[in-house]
């Protein structure tokens, strides 16, 4: 435990301490420091992943409810 390494912000630019407690990302699951936390913070890979996703689902809604809609 002594030896082992303590976790750093994820962000690249930053070598601060993650804050294991609050600091770890539930979007891409990396530990940050207090500063980079949010996934605005440090340009979040899984946050941008979920908004694809988001986005993706809303465009078929809306596809799909045109569908319908030109049926009736
Ligand atoms: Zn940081
Ligand atoms: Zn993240």
């Amino acid at each position: 435990m002594a030896c082992g390494k303590l976790p750093v912000c994820g962000r690249e630019t930053c070598n601060k301490k993650a804050n294991a407690m609050i600091g770890t990302c539930s979007y891409c699951t990396l530990q940050f420091c207090s500063h980079h936390r949010l996934p605005e913070d440090h340009a979040c890979m899984g946050m941008q992943r979920c908004r694809q996703v988001a986005f993706d689902l809303n465009a078929k809604t809306l596809r799909s409810q045109k569908c319908v809609a030109a049926k009736l």
